[in-house]
């Protein structure tokens, strides 16, 4: 797989008209050497026979060895910029592309008195990042499995109730649920926001006791085997009064809206607009505060986005989330969140639970 994938980056670095790429990004390094550890970088030079070269530092030149494939392996200092001289190409002068979205200004200091100045650091971030859009079967079969793992996990958490319960408890439960099911951790920290506080999109869990007849939203995800999950429903804790049924029916529309557009040739502006369209019409527009869906992989949030910024089209491969939400400041907030496959005819929802109110 990191052949392959080494293969299209070495093409992308030619066709950028960059001698080389240094991929210095940990998830980034991840994607394309197999390499999970928490110090390397590798070189990719332009074009089928460009060099793919490695590097390490000590503690992890074994665990490279097990884990990275198609490329030939060096063992660096602590500090491997004071490498990546010897694992470029031995041409000079050099165009040596690097990740401007990821390297501190300080490291790029140091990058460049490392290297001297016969070699030239071209910003070229996005690069791997462009590659990682489109997912292979390996990676929709991990972000499948993080996902049903997720919802067996709410799914049991639910079991034992809301109301009653601390925000914080009721995401500690879940996250143990997830954890006992092989999860390596929540993909990102779990939100559960009772009654007034779901109007915050980022809510924090409080050691708030969860009240009866609100409503609650539940945003979580499972990270399982280096892919995550991402899904969120908003759940009832007994009857609620006719404007918060009113605005759940609202957002389950949308999010139906939102659903129907996704497909391999719009752009994720068109589809955020399908979705959006519905709860402006509603008059809900000004609550409806974020985009409505980012890409999943490695990364919780990640290309492509759906939203008013992304004008590229959705391809098949892709993993988005669609999760409108409306938030009425100091009342309550629903949000309903899908992980969602745009595949060669169509779409492939992977959350499994129920998009119907559900009342605890
Ligand atoms: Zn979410
Ligand atoms: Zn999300």
């Amino acid at each position: 797989v990191s052949e392959e994938r080494a293969q299209r980056l070495a093409a992308a670095v030619a066709e950028r008209e960059l001698d080389a790429l240094l991929v210095t990004d940990l998830v980034n390094l991840r994607y394309l050497t197999g390499f999970a550890g928490t110090n390397g970088l590798a070189v990719i030079g332009a074009g089928a026979d460009g060099a793919r070269v490695f590097v390490t530092d000590f503690r992890y030149v074994e665990r490279a060895a097990d884990e990275v494939q198609g490329f030939e392996q060096h063992r660096g200092g602590r500090d491997l910029f004071d490498s990546v001289g010897q694992a470029l190409p031995a041409e000079r002068p050099l165009r040596l592309g690097f990740d401007d979205a990821h390297l501190p200004v300080r490291r790029h200091r140091e990058l460049g008195a490392a290297l001297g100045d016969d070699i030239e650091l071209a910003p070229a971030g996005g690069m791997v990042e462009d590659l990682r859009r489109v997912k292979d079967p390996g990676e929709l079969k991990r972000i499948r499995a993080a996902a049903a793992l997720a919802d067996d996990a709410f799914n049991a958490m639910l079991e034992r109730g809301l109301a009653g319960r601390t925000e914080r408890a009721v995401a500690l439960d879940l996250e143990d649920e997830m954890r006992h099911r092989g999860a390596v951790a929540p993909s990102f920290p779990s939100i559960v926001a009772g009654g007034p506080h779901g109007a915050l999109p980022h809510a924090e869990p409080r050691d708030v006791e969860i009240e009866a007849a609100t409503l609650v939203v539940i945003d979580f995800g499972a990270l399982v085997d280096g892919y995550c999950s991402d899904c969120t429903r908003t759940v009832a804790t007994g009857e609620l009064d006719a404007e918060a049924a009113e605005v759940y029916a609202l957002v389950q529309r949308a999010q139906q809206a939102g659903l129907d557009a996704v497909r391999a040739g719009p752009s994720g502006r068109e589809v955020d607009a399908a979705a959006r369209e519905v709860i402006e019409e509603a008059g809900h527009g000004e609550e409806f505060g974020h985009g409505l869906g980012h890409g999943v992989g490695l990364e919780v949030h990640e290309a492509p986005r759906l939203a008013k910024s992304d004008d590229s089209a959705l391809e098949a491969g892709n993993v988005v989330t669609v999760e409108p939400g409306v938030y009425l400041s100091g009342r309550f907030g629903v949000r309903i969140e899908d992980l969602v496959v745009v595949t060669e005819d169509g779409t492939e929802v992977l959350s499994s639970l129920d998009k119907g109110l559900i009342t605890v």
